[in-house]
């Protein structure tokens, strides 16, 4: 049901946590509406983990608490899964830029030009005045005085400020607090010191997070643990460095032994059995290798450890909640909501080995900028009155969700996963809805399914080799109607590969 829309009656004082694209965009969205904003960012640049950085974290396996956090967890090579027509925000294109040779023109661009996009957003829309740089928030909690405002704690450097916020956005990322797999053999989960010695299993063990260069693991044999996006796009990318890379994945039989098409030295095993002091490790399919390096692709978890909301928003097994619709907790809505936590797309079945490389890569795609926008122009529109929210005994109805998702036996950790191909267009655009915007582009839509199905025909050559020209033409035809970002020099780009 699409709620009434009102006239503006409310202008808050917001707290924005992060300026990565999600914070970015929220403080855009609510400066809109005509609220004041404040942009925490714990860093000194925007773009959170778009800021590439050749630094990693003095853990290799980011288990120690103590440890100095390293924000971006990309890699040197990475280029977008998702190409770039597709992932920008749907009023400021995100085309290729051809000045002075600086940008990168590639439909899959690198990390670079995705920062360089957001510098754009930064300045078109003179955001930076919002932010408040390397000032890291240290806790959230509603003011004792008048619960429905919030205290906001931040840290720059020795400074402590303690300030008094009408409502909360985080926007903290979530891939940065790395999720480890657990090893039949391996004392991974009760030492800190994993790596440094004292381990059974005596090799080096790496997260993704850690990750930067395929030098790092030179020479080496190398098991990856996960075959999802990190895990299988690293594979390749040490893959023509290394001996041997052995990919240990959850999602196939337990039988599975593959030679990975294109590659002498890249095999796919099922999960790993058990791991010894010899340093072999042995997979449920019956093969041993001794390896030097396991490289834990294993993924991320939620973290808010500034948040303190009495137990109202916890966070289980990697479910953020009660959240209604991801967004808002019904006790404490609207003056705390959560932007970006909806992630990945696919299906929560078994994988053909076949289509494995394909499907992996398939599993991060759901759109991340256009969402941030959407649910940023949600609670915008919420907190300054012009759009409502059901009450809180319907918002509690997520209980029901939950529910369902326990009788499916779906574990906790898959509640913020989009399962369905279309799930994320359908979320998008109940939202845009809400905020009585324009739906999600139907060019953008078909461009998604696109890339999802060439991902899995052509794993290693679907970055530069594509049969949408049509889409990027209707794209490009939408996008003439913000020239803000559409210099004339777009005129030139040759969309064949
Ligand atoms: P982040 O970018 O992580 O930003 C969060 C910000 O919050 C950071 O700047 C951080 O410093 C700040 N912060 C955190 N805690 C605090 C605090 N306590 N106080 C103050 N500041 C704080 N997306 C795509 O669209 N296309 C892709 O091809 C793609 N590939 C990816 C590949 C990898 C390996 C990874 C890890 C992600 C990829 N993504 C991709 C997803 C990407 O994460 C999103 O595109 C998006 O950039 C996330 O933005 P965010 O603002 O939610 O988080």
């Amino acid at each position: 049901m699409v709620p009434a829309v009102n006239p503006p009656t409310t202008s808050n004082h917001v707290a924005v946590i992060g300026a990565g694209a999600a914070g970015l965009v929220a403080a855009r969205e609510l400066r809109r509406e005509g609220h004041s904003v404040v942009v925490f960012e714990r860093g000194n640049h925007i773009g959170g983990v778009w800021a590439y950085t050749p630094n990693v974290e003095p853990d290799p396996l980011s288990i120690d608490p103590t440890r100095p956090v390293i924000h971006s967890s990309l890699y040197s090579s990475l280029r977008t899964i998702i190409p770039q027509e597709c992932m920008g925000f749907t009023d400021f294109p995100f085309s290729t830029r051809l000045e002075n040779g600086s940008r990168d023109p590639r439909r899959h661009p690198g990390h670079s030009e995705v920062l360089a996009y957001l510098r754009d957003f930064v300045r078109e829309f003179k955001i930076e005045e919002m932010i408040r740089f390397e000032t890291e928030v240290v806790r959230v909690e509603q003011a004792g005085e008048n619960p429905k405002k919030w205290r906001v704690k931040s840290r720059n450097f020795g400074d402590i400020s303690d300030e008094i916020y009408d409502a909360v956005v985080v926007c903290n990322g979530h891939y940065t607090e790395p999720r480890h797999a657990l090893i039949p053999g391996n004392k991974i989960n009760h030492s800190f010191s994993i790596g440094l010695g004292i381990d059974t299993w005596p090799g080096k063990q790496i997260h993704s997070h850690n990750y930067r260069v395929p030098e790092q693991v030179k020479d080496q044999v190398v098991v990856v643990i996960g075959s999802s996006v990190s895990g299988v796009d690293i594979s390749r990318d040490i893959a023509n460095v290394t001996k041997e890379v052995h990919i240990s994945s959850r999602s196939t039989k337990p039988e599975t032994y593959e030679k990975l098409p294109g590659y002498d030295n890249l095999w796919l095993h099922s999960n790993i059995e058990t791991v010894r002091e010899d340093g072999s490790v042995v997979f449920k399919n019956g093969k041993t290798v001794y390896a030097d390096t396991i490289m834990h692709c294993t993924g991320y978890k939620y973290y808010f450890p500034f948040l303190d909301t009495k137990g109202e928003v916890t966070v289980e097994d990697n479910r953020v909640g009660p959240l209604y619709k991801h967004v808002f907790p019904p006790a404490l809505s609207p003056g705390l909501s959560f932007i970006g936590l909806p992630w990945q797309n696919m299906k929560l079945q078994t994988l053909d080995v076949n289509e494995l490389i394909g499907q992996c890569f398939g599993y991060l795609l759901v759109i991340p900028f256009p969402m941030f926008e959407l649910q940023s122009k949600w609670v915008a529109a919420v907190l300054a009155g012009r759009v409502s929210l059901p009450s809180q005994e319907e918002m509690e109805d997520t209980k029901m969700f939950y529910l369902k998702l326990e009788a499916s036996c779906i574990p906790k950790r898959y509640t913020h996963l989009m399962a369905e191909l279309d799930s994320q267009f359908v979320y998008n655009n109940w939202l845009a809805d809400q905020c009585d915007y324009p739906r999600i582009e139907k060019w953008r839509e078909q461009m998604f399914y696109k890339v999802f199905k060439r991902i899995q025909s052509q794993a290693s050559t679907y970055k530069d080799d594509w049969d949408d020209d049509h889409l990027i033409a209707e794209a490009y035809e939408d996008f003439v109607k913000f020239p803000s970002n559409y210099p004339s020099s777009l005129i030139e780009r040759e969309y064949t590969s």
